[in-house]
């Protein structure tokens, strides 16, 4: 069994729907989203619609529940604000109803899924290196927990000798350490490489592969500049930055 494990599509369509064609090439059987569906990019009611179409379990981000009348956009910054209005403007009342009735977290196996940490899933912490990840082993007890919300993929090992990174790429999951992975974004990666990003989990060997997946990162620019969102978020796909 094979699951897709998609994070911060950010209403990023070319880039969805490119990954979900690359996942079922793969033979995926099951897609889990990580949140984040929207904000920044300009096609959130028809990402959510794929989204609700495709993913068994679809969590809450922060830009999810910003959209959607939660308090996190007071935090944001400008440029992620006023994305966030423009969001909150342009989703369906439907998909606004659907995003406010999204968990924070779920498990499913011996795994646990959640946008931001598991210490805090409501506090949207982030956590870029291994010393922001080894405090968190303590406030799971799966193997492993899958998260998103850095845009950055990456893999924090916990085994007795303490708390490594190793670099995102193909990796068989030791039976005496824990993990906690970041899957990277579908649609805005920030690891310098503007290919969309996913996982892909293999089960019952516990085995994550890195996907990585060319997209018409143009359509999505100009889609934003046609919107009139800050043009910055046009820019930056073209980097992943
Ligand atoms: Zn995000």
């Amino acid at each position: 069994m094979k699951t897709a494990l998609l994070s911060d599509v950010h209403a990023n369509l070319e880039a969805l729907e490119a990954v979900l064609k690359a996942a079922d090439e793969r033979g995926a059987g099951r897609i889990l989203c990580l949140g984040d569906v929207v904000g920044y990019g300009a096609s959130p009611n028809e990402c959510l619609k794929l989204i609700r179409e495709r993913c068994q379990v679809v969590l809450l981000g922060n830009h999810d529940s910003a959209a959607s009348g939660g308090p996190e956009a007071a935090r944001f910054n400008p440029n992620a604000k006023a994305a966030a209005l423009w969001t909150t403007r342009t989703l369906t009342p439907d998909n606004r109803d659907y995003l406010r009735s999204l968990s924070l977290s779920d498990k499913v196996d011996s795994y646990l899924y959640v946008h931001a940490s598991p210490a805090a899933p409501r506090d949207w912490e982030y956590i870029f290196d291994r010393f922001d990840a080894e405090p968190q082993f303590q406030f799971f007890t799966e193997h492993a927990c899958f998260i998103g919300h850095t845009h950055q993929p990456a893999i924090f090992e916990r085994s007795s000798s303490g708390c490594i990174y190793l670099p995102p790429t193909r990796l068989l999951f030791h039976s005496a350490h824990r993990y906690i992975v970041n899957v990277g974004s579908v649609g805005q990666p920030r690891d310098r490489d503007p290919r969309a990003c996913f996982v892909l989990l293999h089960e019952p060997a516990g085995e994550i592969e890195f996907v990585r997946v060319p997209y018409d990162i143009e359509a999505a620019q100009e889609k934003i500049q046609a919107a009139r969102l800050p043009l910055v978020l046009a820019s930056r796909l073209a980097t992943g930055e």
